[in-house]
């Protein structure tokens, strides 16, 4: 066969036994990583000044920032303000549609996305070119550092049109050399059957890894298709159980750095693209980075794109880690620690909706095939935490008569529940109590009574 003719779209081949892919950066020493910070920074405030980008220039002036001299050195963000979501909607509102925060003519972009909209109305993200060079060379660090390598062929079901988060996954597995197969997100039975059936044709080397994972596991089940068959497998992504809190801070959204960091699997966090952005965790009373370690605002500054966002609070938590990794990489690490939006408050205990999944996952009957489960937004402080959660899948466990029931949330296993039931419940709740300190109402449902997502599922609810 003939040999695929030169990349012109692709990134130098790399010797497949090198350790890093780009090793100049991510072993680049931190002396070196601070002076390329601060001459990033200053020309990243110069085309603010001079272009100049409202938003910004704004803030910059607020702050006292009149030239990038008044730079010297990454520690002088902190006196600039912060720009939030509502910021940029805001500015798309005022002056429609592109707001006052672009740093280019939209014309010279060559991809535009928007946001999810989950927090509120979406906002239009646009890259050029170059922007897109820094997002793929960024994937690729992350990519080579968990063992992919070109020639590979790599799967995902993200959502594409208007989200621009599916083309940037796929374009960026492209560009690292991976042959990409793009299924629809599971939104319905049907759509998991269609990625299902096609990877029991073409396997991926690289399962299936996504939000959605539970829910191909699910309609395999429902199909009589053996998970293997269709290359699944239930397998974490590298670092996600070191330490005791957050995940490693992979991305800081599409809007803002969808490939910020990577974890190397040797120690907690994820390692941070230094090179391309400032990534801090911020008091916002104060515009200060908190302690090393300690949960703050996520604020990212990007560097080197023709793109930029200044001291963008994505209002996550997020904590820095400093000390040294074994790896080797000399970068900063990230952790992730949820929305704030999402923090529950319930009997004077803050935490996470992860928080609860992970406790539910203890209990085995409601965690097989999948996890399925809501929780009501505590609006009384003192009230028991109210959660839902499936049962096991009908054949799984013959004392579970569901027949007749009805679809939606109101579907919940017959009055007079059987004995195991209860006892299920009861587990669920001891499990709340124990990881999260807090007292539950627990309800168990039948299976498929709860509404099913083919990416982000709504976990929150308000009744
Ligand atoms: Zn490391």
């Amino acid at each position: 066969m003939q040999e695929a003719k030169a990349e012109v779209l692709g990134p130098a081949r790399r010797d497949p036994e090198q350790a890093f892919w780009d090793p100049a950066m991510q072993l680049a020493d931190r002396e070196h990583l601070r002076a390329l910070q601060c001459t990033r920074l200053r020309a990243l405030i110069a085309s603010v000044l001079d272009g100049p980008v409202p938003l910004f220039s704004r803030k910059l002036l607020d702050a006292g920032v009149t030239s990038p001299r008044d730079i010297t050195s990454v520690d002088d963000l902190s006196h600039v303000p912060l720009v939030r979501k509502q910021d940029l909607r805001d500015s798309e509102a005022s002056v429609p549609p592109w707001g006052e925060y672009r740093f280019t003519d939209p014309r010279t972009c060559v991809r535009l996305g928007t946001s999810t909209g989950t927090t509120g109305s979406p906002t239009i993200t646009l890259w050029t070119r170059h922007d897109l060079w820094v997002e793929y060379e960024s994937a690729a660090r992350n990519w080579w550092r968990m063992g992919y390598r070109p020639g590979m062929i790599v799967t995902h079901a993200h959502p594409g049109y208007l989200y621009g988060g599916g083309m940037m996954l796929s374009g960026a597995y492209e560009y690292f050399g991976l042959l990409t197969v793009w299924v629809p997100p599971p939104d319905t039975d049907e759509l998991a059957e269609q990625g299902l059936r096609f990877w029991m044709k073409v396997k991926p080397d690289i399962p299936f890894m996504g939000f959605s994972t539970g829910r191909f596991f699910e309609v395999a089940k429902k199909l009589g298709i053996e998970p293997a068959d269709a290359g699944l497998e239930m397998k974490g992504i590298p670092g996600f159980g070191l330490g005791n809190k957050g995940f490693p801070l992979m991305t800081a959204g599409a809007e803002c750095y969808s490939f910020v960091g990577g974890p190397c699997g040797k120690s907690p966090g994820a390692h941070v693209h230094e090179d391309w952005a400032v990534v801090q965790a911020v008091d916002p009373s104060t515009g200060k980075d908190v302690p090393d370690g300690e949960w703050g605002n996520l604020v990212v500054t990007t560097l080197d794109r023709d793109n930029g966002l200044l001291r963008y609070d994505l209002e996550e938590a997020c904590a820095i880690l400093r000390e040294p990794c074994p790896c080797g990489e000399t970068t900063i690490r990230g952790l992730w620690g949820g929305r704030f939006k999402d923090l529950l408050l319930c009997q004077g205990k803050r935490f996470q909706v992860s928080e609860l999944e992970t406790a539910l996952r203890t209990v085995r009957e409601v965690a097989r095939p999948v996890l399925e489960y809501q929780v009501v937004r505590p609006l009384q402080e003192d009230a028991p935490l109210v959660v839902r959660v499936e049962g096991p899948a009908e054949g799984s466990s013959p004392s579970l008569n569901t027949s007749g029931a009805q679809a939606g949330p109101e579907r919940s296993l017959p009055s007079g529940v059987p004995g195991e039931v209860r006892a299920m419940a009861e587990r669920c709740v001891a499990a709340v109590r124990e990881h999260l300190g807090v007292e539950a109402n627990v309800e168990v449902l039948a299976r498929g009574a709860l509404p099913r997502a083919g990416y982000k599922a709504n976990r929150v609810v308000d009744r």
